[in-house]
């Protein structure tokens, strides 16, 4: 039977064929961003405790309330925003799909959306599974910024949204206070167009750079669906879940998708994250101690060739190789699995065409042992 496939140019993901590629070389997997340290105990305690305290059926369609409660709290201290817990946050199955939800909402066919690239690679398929028009501008490089004036001239009547990503993945590079006036002096020429911000990397941010949330800001916040993921946050990604926050009319409108996709997400974590959130040290000192891994993992790569770009948020730093070797990112990364057995991800793989820097990421939230051993590994790749 003939199929048309409505995503042509997509395989597996870059994440899964590393991941695989790293478990059949026995590689250092340094690939996927996902922490090998393991998530607080009383949050894991917590799940347990809400299964045996009877909440095993389902939640409310948005979420369990005590819990989108706690996140407007954390919003109004961190981003001095007043949220409506009722109307205006969603619980979701991870940010990935706060994304999804929230694109699926806002574009039709033929709108376009405005991605900055490299770019997660899930935007431009959601994208695309809508029948929107993706627009890409590329980031500078090697220092990755958004070029303001570019996006001025690549706004058309058609544009429905902009994708934004801070703490970025794959960079780390984090939007400053510059890049914020540069945004709303654009937007507020553009009333009809929507902000989707994903911010799953909210507090894993260094060096004493604030998180500039579309939140803090009332002119960006009332078009922004803003995407966040307690995987990131509480070390515990495979546990799939995040939220988004909307003004009341786009959430309501969010919810018609959510309602008729997940419906609602698992009952226990969220029952127990409406008592963990009330740890704020858990958020507030996340910034620091991945700063610190950050850190270690330069010291030990220090006297490699290769040359590692500034990271100021995420799980991630980027290194540029061409002192070692001229390849592609994607045959070097698969080499460097082989030979070295160390697993990283090619940053072209965050281009849709491919744009090859000769650039890999590496996820440094690693246990000390796992950042060493790569470091071993990696000592004889010259
Ligand atoms: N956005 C970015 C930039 C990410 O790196 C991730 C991590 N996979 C996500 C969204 C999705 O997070 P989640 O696992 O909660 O879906
Ligand atoms: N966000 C993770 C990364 O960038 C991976 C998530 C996934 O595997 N889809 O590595």
């Amino acid at each position: 039977m003939a199929f048309e496939s409505k995503l042509q140019r997509v395989g597996t993901t870059i994440f899964s064929t590393m991941s695989a590629l790293a478990v059949e070389h026995q590689a250092v997997n340094l690939g996927q961003g996902f922490p090998d340290f393991p998530m607080p105990e009383a949050l894991r305690e917590g799940v347990s405790k809400a299964m045996r305290d009877g909440f095993n059926q389902y939640a409310p369609m948005p979420g369990y309330l005590p819990l989108r409660e706690k996140i407007a709290e954390k919003v109004q201290a961190l981003y001095g925003a007043s949220i409506d817990p009722s109307t205006a946050i969603t619980i979701t199955p991870g940010g990935t799909y706060a994304i999804y939800t929230a694109l699926t909402t806002i574009v039709h066919p033929g709108d376009e959306v405005i991605v900055f690239e490299p770019a997660y690679d899930s935007y431009i398929p959601n994208i695309e599974l809508n029948r929107g028009v993706v627009v890409t501008i590329s980031l500078s490089h090697p220092d990755y910024r958004i070029d303001w004036e570019e996006l001025k001239r690549k706004i058309t009547p058609r544009t429905r949204a902009i994708v934004l990503n801070s703490p970025h993945n794959p960079t780390g590079q984090v939007l400053t206070d510059l890049d914020i006036v540069a945004l709303r002096s654009i937007v507020s020429e553009h009333p009809d167009l929507y902000l989707i911000s994903d911010e799953v990397y909210e507090n894993l941010i260094f060096d004493g750079m604030p998180h500039l949330s579309m939140l803090r800001y009332p002119d960006l916040r009332e078009r922004s669906f803003v995407c966040f993921s307690f995987g990131k946050v509480y070390h515990c990604t495979g546990w799939k879940l995040g939220y988004c926050i909307a003004p009341e009319g786009l959430m309501k409108e969010f919810r018609k998708v959510h309602q008729f996709n997940v419906f609602t997400c698992f009952a226990p974590a969220q029952v127990a994250l409406a008592e963990y959130l009330e740890n704020k040290e858990g958020y507030l000192l996340l910034g620091t101690f991945l700063q610190r891994k950050r850190d270690l993992f330069l010291s030990l790569m220090q006297g490699s060739r290769f040359e590692f770009l500034p990271s100021h948020g995420s799980y991630f730093i980027c290194a540029k190789y061409h002192k070692i070797s001229e390849e592609s990112d994607t045959d070097f990364a698969i080499r460097l699995i082989k030979e070295a057995g160390v697993a990283t991800i090619p940053v072209s793989a965050f281009y849709r065409t491919g744009e090859d820097h000769k650039v890999l990421r590496f996820c440094f939230a690693k246990k000390e042992e796992t950042l060493r051993a790569a470091r071993e590994r990696l000592s004889g790749v010259r």
